[in-house]
């Protein structure tokens, strides 16, 4: 079971097109158990009713003609109670209704199993048999686990026809996809898809220039790969026994036969040859893994290879930025901050990766760039989208594909009025972020990019709140040594002198994976990370200490902050370390001032013994971003449970209150360098708590401003305590913006979640 389970889900997953995908779970199901019928009905997203989408055993001519409303018959019931019924004899059911164009009056039994995903119901499968019998457990057991696996595929199948359609109908216009947002903004563009050199599935569709031309390319890979592949059976001869051998010469037969004229045919309908090329192979490997007998199904994986090694003989003559145009859109399954390189910035319009999340690096990075993106829209057929229109919400996660008319010219509105609010903030740049009663709440910089520094700086970043040094190890293919990182370190506290700089120690682990240093963990959040790491390789953590203390030699405005501090034995073991770098460099002569330093509240563990901390340190700086995704158990890479995440969750609010008052106690500035300190709604509330500066991307920088200069310390105050009397995060978005709106801040409402 677990292997034809297997076999029905990559299959769906391979299918060329949505009616494919269908097509082949009812006849596989059928194929597979001793039924009669096996059905397929979806829920039509406009007028919501039940569709008989495909059938195995049913009259053909029903399919497509039988609808029903949720209240009605046996599918409707198992739509409306989200749960499968299993029944003996349908007809005796006094929900059973009767379609006559079916034929179903010769089918008694009946099982049904309803086909969700994340508490939306896409549709029904359904089995009958002639036969009056209840069917077993085994059967029961089987549907429902396929359904469940099948809700991803189908959605995808889904989207895939609703954007690829020639003739778009109405329905297939405003194709929306969700995601999580990266990063802010709007933006109107055409989607250029980054593919990953010799991976056939990341490969768009794409119009060949000229047919004749690319036919030609496609006849030099051939032959290229061909001598290549004789070349590889030469050289191996002698070492191989003679059947390995024999790979090669059922490769040269692959060659010549229907892969080439299959592509070709392919080519002529005006595709290029790398997208020909794919669809060829994803075609054949469907046969092969069709197949009952386990050594031909392997085969599938000779034709893939097969289609890798054509496919690197004919992209090298393709320019990997391509004409990128102006707006241009990237898109990828998983873009990364190497992808950003290969594309001309100046004219990047938004950036949409189908996976990753908003505290993925590249959206980081597409947040100091100002250049809005969506992460996480894993239905997305990224192949597909070569060169559509896409219009992309970077504050809410959506993307929408094949827009009609009044959506795009909402959007321009959008584009527009942006346009003009970040004029208008401009001039609050160089203004002092102070409260209206004139209690001053400077707002830095979060960086991690040396090329953020100018930005930073015009944006009337009052310091850097945070930079991350991770960025720079992580662009390398190594551990940069002590005096790169010195260089890097210089550069920045140099340009901000005497404004305070604060550089934070490797935050690698969890979701920020060094390409050089593979960490492979279950529960990579909860594991080897930050502070952790470090503290376990003082070979790599006392030059960073060392770096940072050099490059405070001139510059006396550093400041250094430890993260993911769970236990003060950390704070201590670090403190220890950076005492003991100060000392060596003292030794070696250099007059090395002592840096403040501090400790970010990130874990919730840190939240509750946060006196001692601070106690022992200059200042505390709180990232909400892992501390929220810590408190309320939610990964902050997760596009399933993105909906969870809420920053304005009571609990996060009374957290952020315990720290403030921590602070207070002590006598240490505190500071919020996560993303909530870029949210309009919460930076009242931040105010209101009295946290003593905010650090934010250089983007958010004159946003933030505005709304610091909006209020007044009592009216924040009010407003938190009208807060902490509401019970849920809704309730209290929709109090913070309302209490925006009367302040005339109304524009950055629709920044906000909503
Ligand atoms: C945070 O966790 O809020 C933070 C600022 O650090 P990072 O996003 O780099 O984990
Ligand atoms: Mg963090």
């Amino acid at each position: 079971m677990l292997d034809l389970l297997r076999r029905v889900v990559q299959e769906v997953n391979g299918a060329a097109d949505f009616y494919e995908a269908l097509s082949i779970i009812v006849t596989r199901v059928k194929g597979a158990l001793d039924i009669d019928v096996c059905s397929i009905y979806l829920k039509s997203p406009r007028s919501e009713r039940l569709v008989l989408m495909a059938s195995e055993g049913l009259r053909q001519e029903s399919v497509g003609q039988v609808e029903m409303e949720v209240s009605e018959g046996l599918v409707g019931l198992v739509a409306s109670r989200a749960e499968p019924i299993n029944l003996e004899n349908a007809s005796e059911h006094p929900r059973f209704r009767y379609f006559p164009e079916t034929g179903e009056e010769r089918f008694l039994s009946f099982l049904g199993v309803p086909i969700i995903q994340q508490r939306k119901l896409l549709g029904v499968l359904v089995v009958q048999h002639h036969k009056a019998r209840r069917f077993d457990n085994e059967h029961v057991s089987f549907l429902i686990t396929l359904a469940a696996q099948l809700s991803g595929a189908i959605t995808h199948a889904e989207f895939t026809d609703e954007i690829a359609s020639e003739t778009p109908m109405v329905s297939h216009v405003n194709v929306e996809a969700i995601g999580v947002a990266g990063a802010p903004g709007v933006a109107i563009g055409r989607a250029v898809v980054a593919y990953r050199l010799a991976d056939l599935d990341s490969i768009p569709d794409r119009e060949a220039p000229g047919v004749e031309e690319e036919l030609a390319r496609f006849a030099m890979a051939v032959n290229a790969t061909r001598e290549e592949i004789e070349g590889l059976k030469a050289r191996t001869q002698a070492l191989l026994p003679a059947e390995e051998g024999a790979l090669f010469d059922a490769y040269l037969l692959l060659l010549g036969d229907s892969l080439v004229h299959r592509t070709e045919t392919r080519i002529r309908t005006g595709q290029w040859a790398p997208g020909a090329l794919r669809d060829t192979v994803r075609e054949s490997v469907r046969v092969f893994e069709d197949m009952e007998d386990a050594y031909l199904r392997e085969r599938g994986a000779d034709i893939r290879d097969l289609g890798r090694r054509i496919l690197s003989h004919l992209l090298p003559a393709e320019d990997a930025e391509g004409d990128f145009p102006e707006g241009g859109i990237l898109v990828g399954e998983d873009l990364t901050a190497s992808h950003l390189a290969e594309v001309p910035i100046e004219r990047l319009g938004a950036i949409v990766s189908a996976r990753g999340s908003g505290s993925s690096h590249i959206a980081i990075l597409a947040r100091a760039l100002n250049v809005p993106a969506v992460m996480g829209v894993s239905d997305l057929p990224v192949s597909r989208l070569e060169d559509r229109e896409l219009l992309v919400d970077g504050y809410r996660g959506r993307l929408y594909v094949n827009p009609g008319p009044e959506l795009r010219a909402e959007f321009m509105r959008l584009v527009r009025e942006e346009r003009e609010l970040e004029d208008g903030l401009r001039t609050l740049a160089l203004q002092p972020a102070a409260t209206r009663d004139g209690r001053p709440v400077p707002v830095m910089a979060n960086s991690g990019l040396l090329a953020d520094i100018r930005p930073s700086l015009q944006s009337g970043a009052e310091g850097v709140g945070l930079y991350r040094t991770e960025v720079p190890f992580i662009i390398r293919d190594r551990f940069p040594g002590e005096e790169e990182q010195v260089e890097i370190y210089r550069q920045i506290l140099a340009s901000f002198d005497p404004m305070p700089v604060t550089l934070r120690t490797l935050d690698v682990g969890g979701d920020k994976a060094l390409p050089y240093f593979p960490v492979r963990e279950d529960n990579p959040f909860l594991g080897w990370r930050g502070i952790r790491i470090t503290l376990d390789h003082p070979e790599i953590f006392l030059p960073q200490l060392r770096a940072m203390l050099k490059a405070s030699v001139e510059h006396h405005n550093l400041q250094i902050l430890f993260p993911m501090i769970s236990t003060l034995e950390e704070l201590k073991e670090s403190l220890i370390l950076l005492n003991r770098a100060r000392e060596e460099l003292l030794d070696e002569g250099l007059p090395v001032p002592m840096p403040k330093v501090g400790v970010m509240i990130e874990v919730p563990a840190a939240v509750y013994i946060v006196e001692a901390l601070a106690r022992r340190v200059d200042f505390l700086s709180i990232g909400t971003n892992d501390l929220v995704q810590y408190l309320l158990a939610v990964d902050r890479n997760n596009a399933r449970v993105a909906n969870l995440y809420d920053t304005l969750h009571p609990s996060s609010i009374r957290a952020l209150e315990l720290i403030a008052e921590g602070a207070r106690r002590t006598g240490k500035p505190v500071s919020v360098c996560g993303e909530m300190a870029a949210d309009p709604a919460a930076i009242i509330l931040l105010l209101g708590m009295g946290m003593d500066s905010l650090s934010v991307s250089v983007s958010a920088i004159p946003r933030v401003k505005w709304v610091i200069r909006s209020f007044t310390t009592d009216r924040a105050e009010a407003l938190l305590a009208q807060c902490r009397l509401l019970e849920n995060p809704e309730q209290i978005r929709s109090l913070l913006n309302n209490a925006l709106v009367q302040a005339g801040l109304g524009g950055l409402v629709r920044a906000g979640k909503n």
